[in-house]
C-alpha cells in the first residue's frame, strides 16, 4: 500500500486528500494522512453566522472562470449550495480625490473597450484618456525579461493608471503592491497581448469580436460562492474523509528522505510514509524541509507573504437603504487611507443578509495592515468606522451609530506574493523537488493564489503521487 503524508489542512491540502480518498475509495491501494497544526481544519477559508448574516473571515468567493473549486464542489455532492455574486448590481467604485467615482462600463482590468464610458469617466485625467487612445497604436512587443505590474501598466497607459487602478485591484487579490508584482505571474494573459498585439486594447477587442461571433451564450457571473459561506466547502471535504487520517494540533517540525521514502516528525512522533504532500504557505514549507534540502528551502522561504485584516460589520435597515448600490469600494494608495476596500456583501451575493440588514465587509492589506496590526479589535473597528464615514459622506444614514456587530479577523502572511522573477524562482523550486522522488508541493505559493488554484494545485498533487492507473 501506498501511504501519502499531506501536511496542512487548508484547502490545499484537504483537495489533495480528498483527491486521495477518491482513489481509495475507487478500489486504489493507497492511504494518507493528513497533519494540521492548528485545531481546526480549513486554514484561512473561515465562515461566522451571526446574526442572520454570513460573514468570511477569509476568502468571501472564487471567480467563477477558473472551475476547479466548483468542480470540488460538484464532486461534494453540494454543486446546489454554489451561488453567483448579483452582476446585474455590479458596480465597484475608486475613491479618487475623496469622492467615490464608478468604474466606467467597458474596462477589462485595466483596458477599456467601451469608449464613450472612458472618455466621459471622471476617473481618469485627459492625460491618461489621450495615452488610452495611444495605447492603440503599440506594435507588438517581445519582452524578453519579467517585470513589475506597475512597469508594465505604466508603458501602457501612465501612472495614474497604475494608482487609481491597477494597485488597487490587485492589491484586493495579493494584499501586495503592483510595483512589486511579477507581471509574468500575476497577469500572464496580458503580458501575452503585449506579444501578440502591442496594444492591450486592441488585443482585448480582438478577443470580444470572436467571442461574438461564436454561438451566444449567457455570461456566468464573475465570482461564485456558497450558499452558507466558504467554510461549507472544508466542511464537506472533511465530512468526506476518512476521520482516523486527520491529525489536528500536530505541527509538522521537518520531514527527511528516508529509506526509500519519507520521514514525518511532528511532536515526538515520527511516522514512515511513501510519499508527502508539503500543502504549506511558502515560509511554512520552507521551514519543514530545511534539514533535507538547504537549497529548496532557501528558494521557498524567499516567497513573500503578505497580512491582511478583515472586518465584517452590520448596520440597519437604514444604512442598507443609503449606501449606493454596487458591490462596494477601492481605495488608491495616493488617497492616503489606511482601507484598502469595502465590499457591500449584501449586496454581492445573494442570501448573505437578512433584508433589513447591511453587512459590510472592510480589508486593510500588505503595510497598512502591519501598521494597524498590534492594535485592539476595538481600535481597527474605529479606524474602520471613521474611514468609512469619511469615505461615503454624512448621506449614509445611521453610519455614524454603532454597527450591530463588529468582528475583526486577523491573517498573518498569509497571502503569497508574486514578486517579480516568481516564475523563475518556481523553475529553480521544481528542478530542487525533482531531485526528492515521492515529494509534491501544493498551496499558494505557486501558481496561483485563489482558492480555485489551491484546488487544483492538491489535486495536481494527489495525482502526481498516487500511480496513474490508482487515480480516481
Ligand atoms: C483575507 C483573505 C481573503 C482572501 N480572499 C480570497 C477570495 O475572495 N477569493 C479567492 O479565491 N482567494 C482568496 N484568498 C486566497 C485564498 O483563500 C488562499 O490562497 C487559500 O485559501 C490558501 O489555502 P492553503 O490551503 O494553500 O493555505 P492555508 O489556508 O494558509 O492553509 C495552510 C494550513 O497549514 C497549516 N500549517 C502551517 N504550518 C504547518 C505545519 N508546520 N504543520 C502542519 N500544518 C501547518 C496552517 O495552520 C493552515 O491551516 C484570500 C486569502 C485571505 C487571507
Amino acid at each position: 500500500m501506498t501511504r501519502i503524508a499531506i501536511i496542512g489542512g487548508g484547502i490545499s491540502g484537504l483537495s489533495a486528500a480528498f483527491a486521495i480518498e477518491e482513489s481509495r475509495r475507487a478500489g486504489a491501494d493507497v492511504d494518507y494522512r493528513l497533519y494540521e497544526a492548528s485545531p481546526r481544519l480549513g486554514g484561512v477559508l473561515r465562515t461566522e453566522h451571526i446574526d442572520g448574516c454570513v460573514v468570511e473571515a477569509g476568502p468571501d468567493s472564487f471567480v467563477t472562470e477558473k472551475s476547479w473549486a466548483a468542480d470540488l464542489a460538484r464532486s461534494l455532492g453540494i454543486g446546489d449550495q454554489l451561488i453567483g455574486s448579483n452582476d446585474a448590481d455590479r458596480k465597484t467604485y475608486i475613491l479618487t480625490r475623496g469622492r467615490l467615482v464608478e468604474m466606467p462600463d467597458g474596462l477589462m482590468f485595466m483596458v477599456p473597450t467601451k469608449i464613450l464610458p472612458t472618455g466621459l469617466s471622471p476617473l481618469f485625467s485627459w492625460k491618461t484618456k489621450l495615452r488610452m487612445t495611444q495605447e492603440l497604436f503599440h506594435p507588438p512587443r517581445a519582452v524578453d525579461h519579467d517585470e513589475s505590474v506597475s512597469a508594465f501598466v505604466e508603458r501602457h497607459y501612465g501612472a495614474e493608471m497604475v494608482d487609481r487602478l491597477a494597485d488597487p485591484l490587485l492589491s484586493g487579490v495579493y494584499g501586495g503592491e503592483a510595483a512589486n508584482l511579477s507581471v509574468r505571474a500575476v497577469l500572464p494573459r496580458f503580458a501575452e497581448m503585449e506579444r501578440t498585439h502591442g496594444s492591450l486594447g486592441r488585443a482585448m477587442l480582438a478577443a470580444r469580436k470572436k467571442m461574438r461571433s461564436g454561438p451566444r451564450k449567457p455570461a456566468p457571473p464573475l465570482f461564485t460562492s456558497l450558499r452558507n459561506g466558504m467554510q461549507h466547502l472544508t466542511e464537506t471535504v472533511v465530512s468526506r474523509l476518512t476521520a482516523s487520517s486527520l491529525i489536528v494540533n500536530a505541527p509538522v517540525e521537518a520531514i527527511r528522505a528516508e529509506a526509500g521514502g519519507w520521514l514525518v516528525s511532528a511532536g515526538l512522533q515520527s511516522d514512515q510514509f511513501d510519499a508527502v504532500i508539503v500543502a504549506l504557505p511558502g515560509r511554512a514549507a520552507a521551514q519543514v524541509l530545511r534539514m533535507q534540502s538547504p537549497d529548496l528551502s532557501a528558494e521557498l522561504g524567499a516567497i513573500e507573504y503578505s497580512s491582511s485584516i478583515t472586518v465584517g460589520m452590520a448596520y440597519d435597515h437604514q444604512v442598507r437603504q443609503s449606501l449606493p448600490p454596487g458591490f462596494g469600494f477601492l481605495v488608491p494608495r495616493s488617497e492616503r487611507k489606511r482601507l484598502l476596500a469595502a465590499t457591500f456583501v449584501h449586496n454581492k451575493f445573494p442570501h448573505r443578509a437578512p433584508e433589513d440588514r447591511a453587512l459590510l465587509r472592510c480589508f486593510f492589506a500588505g503595510a497598512n495592515a502591519e501598521n494597524v496590526w498590534s492594535l485592539s479589535n476595538d481600535q481597527i473597528v474605529a479606524i474602520v468606522r471613521e474611514e468609512l464615514h469619511q469615505i461615503l459622506g454624512p448621506q449614509i444614514h445611521g453610519l455614524q451609530r454603532e454597527p450591530l456587530f463588529a468582528r475583526v479577523y486577523k491573517w498573518k502572511s498569509a497571502m503569497a506574493q508574486y514578486s517579480v522573477g516568481h516564475l523563475e524562482r518556481l523553475e529553480r523550486i521544481e528542478r530542487l523537488r525533482r531531485q526528492l522522488p515521492g515529494l509534491a508541493l501544493a498551496g499558494n505559493s505557486y501558481r496561483g493564489i485563489g482558492v480555485p488554484d489551491c484546488v487544483r494545485s492538491g489535486r495536481d498533487a494527489a495525482k502526481a503521487l498516487v500511480p496513474p492507473c490508482q487515480v480516481a
